[in-house]
Order: structure tokens, then C-alpha cells, then sequence
């Protein structure tokens, strides 16, 4: 049993791959072609983006171009920018950030070692020559005047884009990309100093790839592929530089780099990427509110409006309602029409409606908070015309689905095999091709039909109308084979014995199972797309294979679940053998889904869970404490004199005790509490199911692990906790708020101690 889930999850991924049908989008560059776009490259170039069925144009940058404008008015879908967009976001143009490539901008200030200038004290009545716009200069701007230099005391000029300038002195210093000038100037064998604002604590974002607000509302899938997909370019940009550089080298070369300026320009970048890190992609909330506030300070922004950098951050698994929607969600009862004589998709037994359709259903109603509301009628063009008589019903259909102008589809739920079925004694078929010249049943209102009939015109259909025909024709040899989808097939082969029967090959092109939807009805279309977008491949692979494992578990006859699993074996170890390398793209598709995955939901230096994590969860545990009236505590916890530890024995080992102390911890909580790391040195328990009492307790308990756990120091580390219990008027801030203070009384108290509030 175990064998056929993996089998099928196989299927399902590799069937995934067929990308048909591109969609057409582009990405705007903020500079000329060079390595600080090759993920950009590498997803179109190796395919990633193709997989994902997108046709991306990369477009380089010109002086025409203006980033923010161009993706707000649709000229560009996406675009790559400076950490100044939080600026226009301030502004009100509603920008989303995807993903920052560059933890630290490679944004720095090069002047030659001629002129000294060592620190910017020494650029006091110097030249200095910018971009026009001192918005993107902003990094620069604030580690000048957190020196103590006024603006005002340096002599601005514009910027030429020419070295030659720095290099003849019409500038004294420049502000460059690390990646690029350096190398020019240690080519020339000519010394030079770099200001890097990140030295001074101002490390802003650089490369962030965005897109628009209108972009995510309306086509959320579109824009997690473009996600997954540009990650993915970037990983294998970065963890294969020469070979990287080379195809920039001989396709994107309009700057005429040498192969070498552009290896090192890709060294350089991988080190800002702090992609060995596990960061690549990073947006953290606390990082993006300081750059908020540094902007504010330096007034490069005036009229702005309330901010929450938590709303402009992307977050492939948040569903992102629009008001409208929302009214339209609390004022709809949205029913299911359904045909039950579908089996394994929809069926009834004893115990009522099941099947894979009825729990996507379910699974959608979940994520919608509604109860799913069915009707049964067993007849389909009823069901059809259901759905074009109301707008707030829907039926599920599979792709090439003969649409009118009163319906429209939803994005694919889920692919679904379509296989060929045979006699026992026929050998396995490994193509359709195979059955060229041979009769095959296939039912006439399938919706691959028509595509099969046209691309194998010499095999000879015969169409029966469902696919108990088809398997009698088999049975009495008046067909030779039969295909249907797979697990329609398997399951009447299962369900009614039919011991002469296996599954010897499939199609190769899955159908989809999507959502019938009136098309008067655009609201309702894009909700059930955003929930569409947010089922994980957990779930799907959950939902698919219950209902492999129930039909074989329910048959009678048992020796029939190895006339079924065995063939399939078969195919699939032809399948690996003639395609080896399909499997080792699954295997990094896997790993990169985790490792999304991991930095959506972890702390980087301590692998606990991050802040954002942590927040869904308080929300989550509060919803569950409203709703079964159950208890929920909170820990909230702050090293004692974290600052003086560090300064005694250093940031590494500061790094490490944080790190060690959410071992222990980690260890010494129970299953169902959540742990993670807040912010610096401050550390949240989320206790469910816990009241006050045992909080408290468990408070204390934590507080002697850690206090009497030796972190290789000469001295115990202390911490001061606050404890309090979820009251039903909470929110996550008054819960937080009240937690916190009470770790703060504790701090003024003398510390090392447990506060109830
Ligand atoms: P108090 O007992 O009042 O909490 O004093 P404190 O020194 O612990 O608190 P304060 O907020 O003044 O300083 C927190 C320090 O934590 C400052 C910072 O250097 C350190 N810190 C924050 N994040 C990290 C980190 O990721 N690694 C290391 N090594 N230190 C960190
Ligand atoms: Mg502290
Ligand atoms: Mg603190």
C-alpha cells in the first residue's frame, strides 16, 4: 500500500512538468544585463520558468524606463528594485515585494587611495558624485550623516556612469556597485577605498524583485510560479557561477564583460545573497520597518500613510481577500452541484457524499471558513446548466472542458492521469503510439477525447458512453483496450474484480480537475483561485492518496491490488530508467520547496520558528481558544544583559548561546507548544491547552534549564519571563502588550525571575 502512494505522488509530479500554453509576462531590470540578474537568466535559460508554463521577457534597463510607474500601469509585470521602494510604497503606490536577492545592497562609495578619504568624515568638502535621485542613494546619504556630516557639506554631483571620471578626479568619490568598479580599478592596478554602509549598520536590500498589488489579486498563481521559478534560477545561479557567467558571457553580453569581471562580479553577489546562510530571498519584517523609519528620518519621504510592512510583504501561503470579496464571502452561500455516479471523484456510500472532488470541496470551504454546501443530481447537463442559471453555484469540470460564454474555469486544483487498461495476458504499453492500428474504447464525452483523436489519428476509437461499457467491450474482446482516468479505471477494476483486467500504460498528458464557475461571477472566480493557489502539494498529495489506498483497501478480492500496483511498477521503473535526469530535477524541486518553506517559517541563526511564523500561530491559537473555549498561555522570555555577555565574549559566542539556549528549550517544552525567536535575544512559548497555573510553572521550569545549563562560559545565563493567559477579548497586541510588560516589571525588579500577569 505504502509502495502505490509513492507511485502515485511520482506521477503527479512528473505529470506536473509538462508545461503547455506559456503565459506571456516580463521583468523589468533596474540595470544593464550582467551576474546581478542571472537567476533572472538561469530561470529562463534552464527552463524553471517554462515548467511553471510561463514565457517570461527579461528587458534590460534604459533611461526611459521607470520601474515603479511601468509595473503600476502593466508596460512591465515585473521588475527588480532598490530598497527605495518602500519609499513609493509609503507614497501609496501599491507595490508588493517578492523577494530581496541581496541581503546587503552592493551599493557603495569607491574614491581612490590617492585622495584618503577613509572614513566619511573625510568627505567633508568633497566631490561626490550620486545618482540624481537621492532616494536610491539613501544607504549612502544615512551613513554620511550618522557621522555627524551635514549634506550640505559635501559637493553633490551628478552622476556620469563613467569610472574614467573617479579615475581623472573630476569626482573624489563614487557611488558604485561592489560587484563591478572594484574589479575595473584592481584590473588597472590602481588603489582604491571603499565606504560601505553596511560597515555603518545601514544595510538596506538590494535586487528585490516586485510586482504589483493588482498583479497578486488577480492572477496569485501566476505570481507564485514566477516566485518558485526565480528562486530557483537563483539558487543554481549562485551554487554555479562559472558556468552561470559563461551563458551571460555568450547571450546577455551588451556591457562586453570579460568572462573573469563577471565571475567575480557573481563571487561578490553570492557573498551579499547570503545565500550559504539560508537567507536567499529574505524579506524580514523588523529589517524592512527600520529601513521605514531610517527613510522617515532622513525625510526622504514626507506624505506617507500608515504603513504595516507585514501587508507588502509576499507570503505564498496568505490568502489576500479584497473587501469586496470579503462582503461577498459573509453575504453568499456558495453550492456545489455534483454527480455521485462519478466514482472514486464523487460517490456515495452508507455513511453519505465522499470522493477526491467532495474533499477539495471541503478543503476549499476550510480555507474560506464556510460550511461546504452540496447537491446531488446525477445527471451532468443539468449540473451545467446549474451553473449557468446561478452564479453562486459550481460544479467541477476537468481541462478542454466545452465551455460557453456563460462559463469560465478556475486555475487546475490537481492533474489527473488518464491510463490505458487492458487484458492481463498484453504486454505493457509505454506509448499510445503502441496502439496505433488497434481498436481502444474510450468514452465520447471525455474531455482528452478530441486531443487523443487528433494527435494519434491511426488508432481506432471506438466511443462508449461510460466506462462500464468500456471495460465490458474489454472484457469480451471487442476492443482492445480501454483509457479512462486512472482512478476511475482502478477503482472498477478493484470494485467489481474484474480479474482479467490491469492498468498497462498511461497517456502522458494528465487532465485537470478544476471549478465550473459563471462567468457573470468574476468575484467568485478569483476567491476560488487565491484558495486554489493556496493548497500545498500536502494537501493534495493527502486528498489524492486516500483515495488510491481506500479503493484497494475496500476491494474484496486483495489479490488484485498487485495486478494493479505490479504493471504500475513497471511503467514506473521505465519511466526512471529512460529518464534519470527528470528524477534528479524532482529531487532539487523538492529540496528547493522545503527549503522555501524553512525561510518563510525560520529563524536563520537559531532553526526555531521566526516571528512571522510565530504570529500566524497566536492568531491560530487564539481563533481555537475563542472557538472551543479552550485555555492558551504565553510565555514571553529576554536574556538578561545580553548586551554585556556579547560584549565580553563576542557576537559568536553571543550567536551561539542564543543558539544552544533554543536547543535546550526546544527540548525541554512539550509536542503541542510552539517556540521561536521574537526578535534579538527575546523568545515567545505558546502554550495551548494551558492554563495560568501550569504556564507558570513551566515558566519556571524553563527558566532553571537554561540557568543551570552550561554554555561553555564562566557564568550562568539568566532570563526574565512574563506569563499570561489568553482572556476572551484578546488579540494577539493585547496579549503580546500584556506578556511583555510583564517580562519588563521583571527587568526593573532585578531580573532572573517569572512575572504572572
Ligand atoms: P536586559 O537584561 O535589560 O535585557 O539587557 P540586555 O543587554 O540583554 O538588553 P539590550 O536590549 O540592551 O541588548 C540586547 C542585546 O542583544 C544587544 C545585541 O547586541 C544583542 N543581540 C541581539 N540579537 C543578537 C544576535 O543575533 N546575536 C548576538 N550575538 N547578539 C544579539
Ligand atoms: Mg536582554
Ligand atoms: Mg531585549
Amino acid at each position: 500500500m505504502i509502495n502505490f502512494k509513492y507511485i502515485f505522488l511520482f506521477f503527479l509530479i512528473v505529470l506536473n512538468l509538462n508545461a503547455k500554453d506559456l503565459e506571456k509576462v516580463s521583468i523589468q531590470l533596474d540595470w544593464l544585463h550582467q551576474f546581478q540578474f542571472a537567476g533572472y537568466y538561469i530561470a529562463k535559460e534552464k527552463g524553471f520558468y517554462k515548467e511553471e508554463g510561463l514565457d517570461v521577457d527579461i528587458k534590460e534597463f534604459n533611461f526611459n524606463v521607470n520601474l515603479v510607474n511601468d509595473v503600476l500601469t502593466k508596460k512591465s509585470d515585473y521588475a527588480v528594485g532598490k530598497s527605495s521602494l518602500i519609499i513609493d510604497r509609503l507614497q501609496n503606490r501599491k507595490i508588493i515585494l517578492l523577494a530581496a536577492i541581496y541581503q546587503d545592497s552592493p551599493m557603495v562609495l569607491l574614491s581612490l587611495k590617492n585622495s584618503n578619504i577613509q572614513t566619511p568624515k573625510n568627505l567633508k568638502d568633497k566631490k561626490v558624485m550620486l545618482t540624481s535621485d537621492a532616494i536610491s542613494a539613501a544607504a549612502i546619504n544615512s551613513m554620511i550623516i550618522s557621522q555627524g556630516i551635514k549634506l550640505s557639506q559635501i559637493k553633490f554631483i551628478p552622476h556620469s556612469f563613467k569610472l574614467e571620471d573617479l579615475i581623472n578626479g573630476t569626482t573624489d568619490a563614487m557611488g558604485c556597485y561592489l560587484s563591478n568598479e572594484p574589479y575595473i580599478l584592481k584590473q588597472k592596478g590602481i588603489d582604491f577605498n571603499i565606504l560601505n554602509p553596511s560597515d555603518f549598520g545601514f544595510d538596506f536590500y538590494g535586487g528585490i524583485f516586485f510586482t504589483s498589488e493588482e498583479e497578486l489579486i488577480k492572477y496569485p498563481l501566476r505570481v507564485k510560479k514566477m516566485y518558485k521559478a526565480t528562486l530557483k534560477g537563483w539558487q543554481y545561479a549562485f551554487k554555479n557561477i562559472n558556468e552561470t557567467s559563461k551563458l551571460i558571457y555568450n547571450k546577455y553580453n551588451t556591457q562586453n564583460k570579460s568572462l573573469e569581471s563577471l565571475i567575480y562580479e557573481g563571487k561578490i553577489l553570492k557573498k551579499l545573497s547570503k545565500i550559504d546562510q539560508g537567507l536567499l530571498g529574505n524579506l524580514n519584517l523588523n529589517k524592512l520597518e527600520e529601513i521605514k523609519r531610517l527613510f522617515l528620518l532622513l525625510g526622504v519621504s514626507k506624505n506617507y500613510q500608515d504603513l504595516n510592512i507585514n501587508d507588502i510583504i509576499y507570503n505564498p501561503l496568505k490568502i489576500n481577500f479584497t473587501t469586496k470579496e470579503k462582503k461577498y464571502l459573509e453575504s453568499t452561500n456558495i453550492k456545489l452541484y455534483t454527480n455521485t455516479d462519478f466514482p472514486p471523484f464523487t460517490m456515495k456510500d452508507t455513511h453519505g457524499i465522499k470522493g477526491i472532488e467532495i474533499d477539495y470541496w471541503k478543503l476549499i470551504n476550510e480555507k474560506l471558513k464556510k460550511e461546504p454546501q452540496f447537491e446531488i443530481i446525477n445527471e451532468n447537463q443539468i449540473l451545467t446548466q446549474k451553473v449557468k442559471e446561478n452564479k453562486n453555484h459550481v460544479k467541477f469540470a476537468f481541462a478542454n472542458y466545452d465551455l460557453d460564454k456563460k462559463l469560465q474555469t478556475t486555475d487546475s486544483i490537481t492533474k489527473i492521469n488518464i491510463a490505458i487498461a487492458t487484458l492481463n495476458n498484453k504486454p505493457f504499453i509505454s506509448s499510445p503510439q503502441e496502439l496505433e492500428g488497434k481498436s481502444v474504447g474510450i468514452s465520447k464525452f471525455a474531455d482528452y477525447y478530441q486531443n487523443l483523436k487528433n494527435k494519434y489519428p491511426n488508432i481506432n476509437f471506438v466511443e462508449v458512453t461510460n466506462i462500464k461499457e468500456n471495460l465490458e467491450y474489454l472484457l469480451k474482446g471487442k476492443i482492445y483496450a480501454s483509457i479512462d482516468k486512472l482512478p476511475a479505471l482502478s477503482f472498477h477494476i478493484t470494485q467489481n474484480s474484474l480479474t482479467n483486467i490491469k492498468i498497462s500504460g498511461t497517456i502522458g498528458e494528465p487532465s485537470n480537475i478544476k471549478l465550473l464557475v459563471n462567468s457573470d461571477n468574476t468575484i467568485l472566480l478569483n476567491i476560488l483561485n487565491k484558495v486554489i493557489t493556496s493548497i500545498s502539494q500536502d494537501d493534495i498529495s493527502m486528498i489524492n492518496n486516500k483515495y488510491y489506498s481506500v479503493i484497494y483497501q475496500t476491494s474484496i478480492d486483495y489479490s488484485w491490488i498487485y495486478k494493479v500496483v505490479i504493471p504500475l511498477i513497471v511503467i514506473i521503473l521505465i519511466i526512471i530508467i529512460t529518464n534519470r535526469r527528470l528524477k534528479v530535477e524532482i529531487k532539487k524541486r523538492k529540496i528547493i520547496e522545503q527549503e522555501l518553506h524553512k525561510i518563510v517559517n525560520t529563524d536563520v541563526l537559531t532553526d526555531i520558528y521566526n516571528r512571522r511564523k510565530i504570529e500566524l500561530l497566536i492568531n491560530s491559537e487564539i481563533e481555537r481558544a475563542n472557538k472551543y473555549s479552550k485555555d492558551l498561555s504565553i510565555i514571553f522570555f529576554d536574556i538578561d544583559d545580553f548586551k554585556k555577555i556579547n560584549d565580553k565574549f563576542g557576537h559568536k559566542i553571543g550567536d551561539k548561546i542564543l543558539i544552544n539556549l533554543s536547543k535546550v528549550v526546544s527540548t525541554s517544552i512539550r509536542k503541542n507548544d510552539h517556540f521561536g525567536r521574537w526578535g534579538g535575544e527575546e523568545f515567545i512559548v505558546i502554550l495551548p491547552n494551558t492554563d495560568i497555573k501550569r504556564a507558570k510553572e513551566i515558566a519556571e521550569k524553563i527558566k532553571n534549564t537554561i540557568y543551570t545549563y552550561d554554555f561553555e562560559i564562566d557564568k550562568n545565563i539568566s532570563c526574565s519571563f512574563g506569563v499570561t493567559q489568553f482572556q476572551s477579548n484578546d488579540d494577539e497586541d493585547s496579549i503580546i502588550t500584556r506578556v511583555d510588560n510583564a517580562m519588563y516589571e521583571v527587568k526593573e525588579d532585578g531580573k532572573n525571575s517569572v512575572k504572572v500577569v
